[in-house]
């Protein structure tokens, strides 16, 4: 199959599919894994309901697939947008959007405080297409109107930031980009549907890199992007030529971690409080980041826009670049890992992971300083989690 006779997405259909075909008495709770990569047709007459836009009928999982489009309405409820669709992983969804939005001699606005996947991808890959690329950095973005010309289509910008969690006021952001007829984007891992949801904001488009929260568990690499019908319509065409769907066993396992979502990130919301009151009460670290504490900078902000701050915490050690490694290699229970968004809690050090390889002044530029400890506080039980914190930093 090459080619796409419709050149339609699917409509969502009510909960996708209840398990048609199955014996009677035998219809399943869950939806089944579609694993398979193209659909039977009945008859001619069957074929043509399909091309007549049959939201019951399908022809390649490449284009669609009920167990993949069961992720995708959850994702899109959750987020309170008309549409969604999943992707292979976080990074095939920052592609698909940008090389489905954007055209040579088009401008984009990219916020510097950025994950690195996506500032590689912007300025190793897309800036060869004649794209322009505008690096703006967080306070920047509180005036967005500044940033944007003519010929600007595109604004991207994370909200909270990686490491230090600062935030970005979305709703002017949204009305700004709005006015100008630029896509606004939201990347909105780190804070999750359940803390925070840009498109009631005004947002255009949020994406995800499901790997974390949105799957929850370490064990899925998968992307995410949500949106209005029209725009989401466009991105599966871009997803469906580019070719970052999602596979259906990693779209039921996407679907099964998002049934627990809004109970896990409450746990992470919580656990991370504690810890960062812990951490900021304690003499043993210099300086705690969490946007629910009163005293980040953008604490009245994340007050305003997120119903919940985070599992997400990063606090600056005592002795520098020393004391954070001495602190990373004496955690037991939190595991030295990269990534974030799971029940087991994690910590990484910036200046070897995020800020790798940076100068000083770009470090300063970033905010970023080589005591940083970033973790990413999981489920476990909060008294093992202060225990852990307390005998490391002791
Ligand atoms: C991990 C991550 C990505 C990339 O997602 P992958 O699933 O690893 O491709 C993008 N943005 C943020 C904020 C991330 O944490």
């Amino acid at each position: 199959m090459t080619n796409d006779p419709t050149g339609r997405r699917k409509p969502e259909t009510e909960a996708v599919h209840r398990g048609e075909g199955a014996p009677v008495g035998a219809a399943p709770l869950t939806t089944p894994i579609y694993a398979t990569t193209t659909f039977r047709f009945d008859s001619t007459a069957d074929f043509q309901r399909y091309l007549g836009g049959d939201a019951e009928r399908y022809i390649y999982s490449r284009y669609a697939n009920p167990t993949i489009q069961t992720a995708e309405a959850k994702l899109a409820a959750l987020e309170g947008a008309e549409a969604a669709l999943v992707l292979s992983s976080g990074q095939a969804a920052t592609t698909t959007a940008l090389f489905g939005l954007l055209a040579s001699g088009d401008e984009l606005v990219v916020s510097s405080a950025s994950y690195g996947g996506t500032l590689h991808l912007v300025g190793d890959h897309l800036s060869r297409f004649g794209v322009g690329v505008r690096y703006a950095s967080t306070d920047e973005l509180a005036r967005p109107e500044s940033l944007l010309t003519a010929r600007t289509r595109v604004l991207w910008c994370e909200s909270p930031t990686n490491p230090t969690l600062r935030c970005v006021d979305l709703a002017r952001v949204a009305s700004t980009c709005r006015a100008a007829g630029v896509v606004s984007v939201v990347d909105n891992t780190f804070a999750s549907p359940i803390n925070q949801r840009p498109v009631t904001l005004g947002i255009d488009l949020v994406m995800h890199s499901a790997t974390k929260y949105l799957n929850g568990h370490s064990d899925v690499t998968a992307g995410a992007l949500a949106g209005g019908r029209t725009l989401i319509d466009r991105l599966w065409g871009a997803r469906k030529l580019m070719g970052g769907v999602l596979d259906p066993m990693a779209a039921h396992a996407l679907s099964r971690g998002l049934k627990t979502l809004p109970v896990r990130v409450e746990r992470h919301n919580e656990n991370a409080r504690r810890v960062a009151e812990w951490l900021e009460a304690s003499s043993l670290v210099a300086r705690v980041f969490y946007p629910g504490l009163p005293s980040h900078p953008d604490h009245e902000l994340a007050r305003r826009q997120m119903t919940g701050f985070g599992g997400m915490v990063c606090f600056e050690a005592r002795g520098g670049f020393e004391g954070a490694c001495r602190f990373y290699d004496r955690i037991s229970l939190i595991q030295r890992a990269a990534s974030l968004g799971g029940v087991e809690s994690l910590c990484s050090l910036p200046v070897l992971t995020s800020q790798y390889g940076l100068s000083d002044e770009q470090l300063a530029a970033a905010g970023v300083t080589r005591g940083m400890v970033r973790l990413s506080i999981g489920l476990e039980h909060v008294d093992d989690l202060l225990a852990d914190l307390a005998q490391a930093l002791g």
